[in-house]
């Protein structure tokens, strides 16, 4: 924060830089959000003159210009590729799921096993599409796009490719847009930059009645295995006004059941004076009308705190299903995992939590096959797996990521130990599974409808506060509808139920 003479002259200096004529200099306390405001209306300048070039291609092409967003991997990404989504639309995309569109954007995943090689054998695909019709234009984005030998590989395998552009920069999707129209040549922007987080891009969403909400992005934890910190960043919290400010506008527009997304929402608001705790945030979304559903997602068990245990009980609206990643039950690969709790820490808070909402559904991450895991690692896993008695869980074989501390570390098991290991901590997950659902038959629970059922038009499907989902009779007229619904037959992991 600079001293008030100071602030008064970079407004200035920041105003003049952009030319923006409408800001509103007096809400500013610093040039940094000055700063950022500016680019958001610079971007909302840019997606105007997208709109122009967007017209300008589809009247050579004869047709309007389509876009297809194509989202790999997570939560965030899922949001991200919805705001990419929202730009397009709003610049005069007719949107579609087809990758014969005129746009394919690929939003890449580097977080899991093969993700790289899936994208670089999809590009081939798209580059024979772009064979029969040169005019067809290809963007790269996401984590991926944040690993140098990827952007080296892309650029002398992948020429085809128009636009590549990183996490960090995505509030600049408009103006990368037009240069990648303008420009016959590859487009490539990627920071290694991530303290900017820009409010205010439009989203479109999948759903009209439910949205994911980011609070924060990046992650300080660096889990050995993982390349979130490298790609994504260093975490950094949203304000809980523009928080909220967003559910608010969402509610208004019909939006019932929101997700708040994070790496670790539990460590929401370090690093920002006076800002309110995660479980406090959670209490205020619930609070706002129209809200009926606050789900979150994702919590680092070290983080975890009893305020949280608290609001989530004495809640009627944050729903009933906890994910909580455990990764292992050995504390020895915990320890080698960086993950900064014990076997013991994690129960501690499994018992607290069973204690305060019985009817808490709980599900996990589980990798088997970390460099420095033995059989009988892997087997506490699986023993643990029990112990907990998980409604259900991801589970992974390793796979080391490019960059990471683990990628460096020496393999002690053989593919073939871990490939039984992973069966044997499998086995027990699908046991607890199918435990769960037996559990919860003939009870009753209230349903959001979100679609009619993929396989029968007559049934609708819809989720339940634990996240479980659940088949009834129904039809389109009910979807974005809360149901009051018995659970009448179990399918070891969703259910058929009745409206009651
Ligand atoms: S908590 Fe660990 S696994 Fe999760 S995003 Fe951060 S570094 Fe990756």
């Amino acid at each position: 924060m600079e001293n008030n003479s100071n602030i008064k002259q970079n407004k200035g200096d920041a105003a003049s830089a952009f030319s923006f004529r409408d800001v509103d200099y007096s809400k500013y306390t610093c040039t940094e959000e000055l700063a950022v405001e500016a680019e958001v209306l610079l971007q909302k300048q840019e997606t105007d003159r997208l709109r122009e070039l967007a017209l300008d291609y589809g009247r050579q092409t004869g047709h309007p210009a389509t876009a297809c967003v194509v989202t790999f991997g997570c939560q965030m990404n899922a949001r991200d590729s919805e705001k990419m989504i929202g730009v397009l639309a709003a610049a005069g995309f007719e949107i579609t799921d087809d990758e014969s569109a005129d746009l394919v954007v690929y939003n890449t995943c580097t977080v899991r096993d093969n993700a790289n090689q899936r994208v670089f054998g999809r590009l081939g695909h798209l580059n024979a599409m772009k064979k029969s019709f040169p005019m067809k234009k290809i963007a790269l984005c996401g984590c991926m796009m944040q690993e140098p030998e990827v952007i080296d590989k892309i650029r002398s395998s992948y020429s085809f490719v128009d636009l590549i552009f990183g996490t960090h920069n995505l509030y600049k999707f408009p103006e990368l847009l037009c240069r990648m129209f303008e420009s016959d040549k590859m487009v490539v922007d990627v920071w290694a930059k991530s303290d900017e987080i820009v409010e205010e891009l439009p989203v479109v969403r999948k759903y009209p009645f439910k949205s994911g909400v980011n609070i924060m992005f990046g992650c300080d934890n660096f889990c050995t295995y993982c390349i979130v910190p490298y790609v994504r960043g260093r975490e950094r919290s949203r304000r809980s006004t523009e928080i909220l400010e967003e559910i608010r506008r969402l509610a208004a527009d019909g939006v019932s059941e929101i997700m708040l997304l994070g790496q670790n929402v539990n460590s929401y608001g370090n690093g920002i004076d006076g800002e309110i705790s995660f479980p406090k945030l959670l209490h205020e979304a619930e609070k706002i009308d129209g809200i009926e559903r606050v789900r979150f997602m994702t919590s680092h068990p070290k983080d975890l705190s009893d305020e949280l245990i608290d609001v989530m009980a004495t809640s009627e609206k944050i729903a009933r299903h906890l994910h909580l990643p455990i990764q292992s039950g050995s504390d020895a690969v915990l320890k080698a995992m960086n993950r900064k709790y014990t076997v013991a820490d994690y129960m501690v808070l499994i018992e607290k939590l069973r204690r305060a909402m019985p009817d808490l559904a709980i599900t996990t991450d589980l990798i088997v096959g970390f460099p420095t895991e033995t059989r009988e690692d892997a087997m506490q896993t699986a023993k643990l797996v029990k112990e907990v008695g998980y409604d259900n869980a991801f589970t992974f074989i390793y796979s080391p990521r490019t960059g990471t501390p683990a990628a460096k570390m020496d393999m002690t098991m053989k593919p073939e130990e871990i490939t039984e290991c992973f069966n044997e901590v499998l086995k027990n997950v699908q046991e607890c599974a199918r435990n769960a659902t037996k559990m919860l038959t003939g009870t009753e629970g209230i349903a959001l409808v979100e679609e009619i059922n993929d396989h029968d038009p007559k049934l609708v499907t819809g989720r339940l506060s634990n996240n479980y989902l659940v088949h009834f009779p129904g039809d389109r007229s009910m979807i974005g509808t809360y149901r009051k619904v018995r659970l009448t037959e179990n399918k070891g992991f969703y259910f058929y139920g009745e409206i009651i």
